[in-house]
């Protein structure tokens, strides 16, 4: 069975870092497929609507700005159980919290630069893989 579908992205502080490879082969490890994958910078536009939900916040300007402040990369993932599974993969927002050997313990800087997304339920799933992909840049 192919599984179902979560939504990733491989945050600017990990492109940076130069932990795109080890965090796609923790991701692989893990058992999930990707299905569509590309490097990209999101504008200030962009980042203001994906991370809407948390507008109200402090932290929302400085998210948007550190979000904006180099590429990264995004990526839709298959797995039986893929968002709930994923979230265990990348662990607590804040990696002094992230269990071991999670992909934030290893390669998160801080709470706020933590290095990977993952949509937190699947009908957001389904929202943050049409927001970045369009159905023919998904394989399979
Ligand atoms: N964030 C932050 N400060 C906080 C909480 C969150 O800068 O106190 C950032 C962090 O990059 C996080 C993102 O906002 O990944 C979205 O927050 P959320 O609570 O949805 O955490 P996540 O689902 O990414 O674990
Ligand atoms: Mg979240």
């Amino acid at each position: 069975m192919a599984g179902n579908r979560t939504f990733t992205m491989i945050k600017p502080d990990a492109v940076e870092s130069k932990n795109i490879g080890n965090i796609l082969q923790m991701i692989t490890d893990a058992g999930f497929s990707i299905k569509a994958m590309k490097l990209t910078q999101l504008t200030v536009e962009q980042a203001k609507k994906f991370y809407e939900v948390h507008s109200e916040r402090p932290f929302y300007m400085e998210l948007v700005e550190y979000m904006t402040s180099g590429p990264i990369v995004a990526a839709i993932l298959e797995k039986d159980n893929a968002m709930a599974d994923f979230r265990t993969l990348i662990g607590a927002t804040d990696p002094a919290e992230a269990a071991p050997n999670t992909i934030r313990a290893k390669y998160a800087e801080s709470k706020a630069k933590n290095a990977v997304h993952g949509s937190d339920s699947d009908e957001n799933a389904a929202i943050e893989c049409a927001f970045h992909f369009s159905d023919a840049e998904i394989v399979g």
